[in-house]
């Protein structure tokens, strides 16, 4: 199956307890578009960057065949930029800056040869923008994975609220998730979430893993637990883009290969954040994913009697 990612590509800048960047690239699409390579899935990015955005980015996705039509380049504009500082849990962090640059007049163009994509991810914007991407769908895709946070809850609810009902799978945090539903347990969340449109819902706990929910079942997976966690920025991203790839190149879309989806999310992830911004991912091939997932494996089987 063929995978459309819509989202940021972007510069940022980032503060860790280990050291700080200068502008580098970021952005949610950027990660998706990484990630769904290593698995050797066919993606396209739709998204909008400025003048100022360096050519051997560009390259970096064509290399990995990543599809950049939908990329448009206004020449005048500056890049999106973000910047932010994490303390020293690494599970908080304070935005210092947004400059929205190019992203303010975000109108998404989705190129012909994205047009018959089967997997629609939608990464984190403006849900109007987000909803926009979906009208602009021919026809409407198999599966439509939706990533969204707190900031436009707070500013765009009613429009959220019509993005979301149109979503299959919605990927939040678990503040966000509580925030959406006014629901403390994650499972009473999940019940309200499901009521609102999506008939997957995942819930991200960092460190702690996550969680899938769906008719009535639950199922949880844990982070891999690493010695050194260097910088977070784009845990979500490439969570998303793992979860997605995967089922993309299964061509499956039920419960059972989301687990399986869920699990290569969190393993993909598990790279991202070793070292700053997109740098770790970047050097990780389809070995290193694989093993990585057998690691995955010796940290969740266990034999147990039940008499
Ligand atoms: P995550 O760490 O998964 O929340 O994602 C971090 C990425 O999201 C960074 O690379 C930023 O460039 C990008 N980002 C941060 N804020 C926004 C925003 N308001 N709209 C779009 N992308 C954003």
């Amino acid at each position: 199956m063929k995978l459309l990612v819509v989202g940021s590509v972007a510069f940022d800048a980032i503060e860790t307890p280990f050291g700080k960047t200068d502008k580098i690239l970021g952005g949610a699409a950027t990660y998706i578009g990484i990630t769904s390579s290593i698995l050797g899935v066919k993606s396209g990015i739709v998204s909008v960057v400025g003048g100022d955005f360096p050519q051997e980015h560009l390259d970096m996705f064509t290399d990995r065949e990543v599809n950049i039509e939908g990329i448009e380049i206004v020449k005048e504009g500056k890049t999106f930029f973000w910047s932010g500082k994490y303390h020293n849990d690494l599970n908080t962090r304070d935005t210092l800056a947004t400059e929205v640059n190019v992203l303010e007049n975000f109108d998404p163009k989705i190129p012909d040869s994205m047009q018959d994509a089967e997997i629609l991810l939608l990464g984190n914007l403006h849900p109007g923008v987000q909803l926009s991407v979906l009208e602009k769908m021919n026809n409407r895709p198999k599966l439509v994975i939706l990533d969204t946070m707190n900031f436009w809850m707070d500013c765009a609810w009613d429009i959220l609220m019509d993005m979301i009902a149109k979503t299959d799978v919605i990927t939040i945090n678990d503040e966000e998730a509580r925030q959406l539903s006014g629901e403390y347990s994650l499972v009473k969340a999940a019940k309200k979430i499901h009521a609102m449109g999506p008939e997957y819902v995942i819930i991200k706990k960092g460190e702690h893993g996550a969680l899938l929910f769906h008719d009535g079942k639950v199922f949880a997976i844990p982070a891999l637990p690493l010695e050194d966690v260097f910088d977070p920025t784009g845990a979500g991203d490439t969570f998303a883009g793992g979860f997605a790839a995967y089922l993309a190149k299964k061509g499956k879309i039920d419960f059972d290969t989301m687990k399986s989806a869920l699990i290569v999310g969190s393993a993909m992830a598990s790279f991202t954040v070793e070292k700053f911004g997109t740098q770790r991912i970047e050097e990780v091939n389809e070995s290193d994913m694989f093993s990585r997932l057998r690691q995955f494996k010796e940290l969740t089987t266990f034999d147990i009697e039940l008499q």
